[in-house]
């Protein structure tokens, strides 16, 4: 691999899909599209945010989850014993109907749009998550690729639905051991296919610690977390650490937001990562990548022997912030960063739903740019 520039620049993961896509990916949940037909229209969407991403002058590239539904529930196509519900059908089979709705309601969230990859069944991958994925895109381009995927912590919460798991699982800690399982073995393939950056997304970890223990978020089936989120968030840094143990050698980060499926800034969670220090500087983690560019992130915060990956503008908004802006963001990191521990990031990805874009594809790629043209400026 060509060494990296200073500052190098990702983006967290998805990018808007097109219409064509959209339709495509409609289509063959109802089943009416053959997977060989499917897989053409996204091999066409994949290549085009190929080009995007290269075009900007993004240094290591991804696929922008093109083939995903969401940013977590595509594992229910490949793994056993998982199955794609949307958040409407989870609505009967919930522990607290009411407090889902309610959250629902109050998180700005379509119930009929959202699916979530729920157990059912012994968790086992049939298939690698992203493999292929990293394949077809390694083909197509000579940047360094990142993958995404769900991190542990999400992916058993999100799919523990005690009235359907139970028969198998009987809590969700029996089902986290198989989770680490997969992720680990996925982890090890896609690093020996080269990928240059693997990512774990987690963005439940500031629902712990910014809602009290009252859960506020529509991606965790299993309602009631511990009621001390201390024991949670020490549970969370467990099954991470168990899934990365073994890839010390190689850059593996975890994304950690306040969430991003709304546009309404006034739903999503609020506040700086301080409550989380303690625990994320104990991920064996190389990098973590936060969001910054938001105010509801608070300031800057120094994390001990970790890469940050620096957010430096929302993929909520539409106004594209500017480069003078953007040098301003990265300078502040500076003061408390050395240049060569500084990445460069959108605060999360564009459309981490399918359904659910939260900007369109050209104004996120003028983000880019503009990310691009200050990281350049400030480069040697
Ligand atoms: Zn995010």
């Amino acid at each position: 691999m060509k060494a990296l520039p200073l500052f190098p620049i990702t983006t967290v993961g998805s990018w808007p899909r097109s219409i064509e896509l959209l339709r495509a990916q409609k289509l063959r949940r109802q089943g009416t599209l053959s997977e060989e037909e499917f897989e053409r229209v996204a091999d066409k969407a994949v290549l085009n945010v190929l080009r995007l991403q290269e075009e900007a002058g993004v240094d290591l590239v991804t696929d922008g989850e093109q083939r995903r539904d969401n940013f977590y529930s595509f594992v229910a196509a490949k793994l056993e014993g998982v199955r794609l519900m949307t958040l409407a059908e989870m609505l009967n089979l919930v522990e607290d109907t009411v407090s889902f709705e309610r959250i629902l309601r109050t998180l700005d969230v379509p119930s009929y749009s959202i699916s979530n990859a729920t157990c059912m069944g012994k968790v086992r991958r049939a298939r690698p998550l992203a493999v292929e994925e990293l394949r077809f895109v390694q083909k197509h381009t000579d940047k360094p690729v990142k993958v995404t995927l769900p991190g542990p912590y999400l992916l058993t919460r999100s799919m523990y639905l005690s009235s359907v798991s139970s028969k198998f699982y009987p809590t969700k800690e029996d089902l986290a051991e198989d989770v680490i399982q997969v992720l680990s073995d996925e982890t090890r393939e896609l690093i020996e296919q080269g990928a240059a950056f693997v990512q774990f997304d987690e963005p439940v970890l500031t629902e712990l610690v910014f809602t009290q223990g009252q859960t506020r978020t529509f991606m965790c089936a299993a309602l009631a977390a511990r009621k001390d989120p201390a024991e949670e968030l020490e549970f969370a840094v467990s099954l991470i650490n168990r899934v990365v143990d073994a890839f010390r050698d190689s850059r593996v980060g975890i994304h950690i937001c306040r969430g991003n499926w709304s546009k309404n800034e006034a739903t999503l969670l609020r506040g700086s990562y301080h409550p989380l220090v303690n625990y994320l500087n104990k991920l064996d983690v190389r990098q973590l990548v936060l969001e910054y560019a938001t105010e509801r992130a608070g300031d800057i915060l120094y994390f001990e022997d970790k890469e940050l990956g620096l957010g430096v503008v929302n993929p909520r908004i539409e106004r594209v912030e500017s480069v003078e802006e953007i040098k301003c963001s990265i300078e502040r990191a500076l003061q408390l960063y050395p240049p060569e521990k500084l990445w460069l990031n959108p605060d999360c990805g564009f459309s981490s739903f399918s359904n659910r874009p939260v900007n369109s594809s050209d104004i996120a790629l003028r983000k880019l740019r503009n990310l691009v043209v200050a990281a350049q400026s400030l480069r040697p």
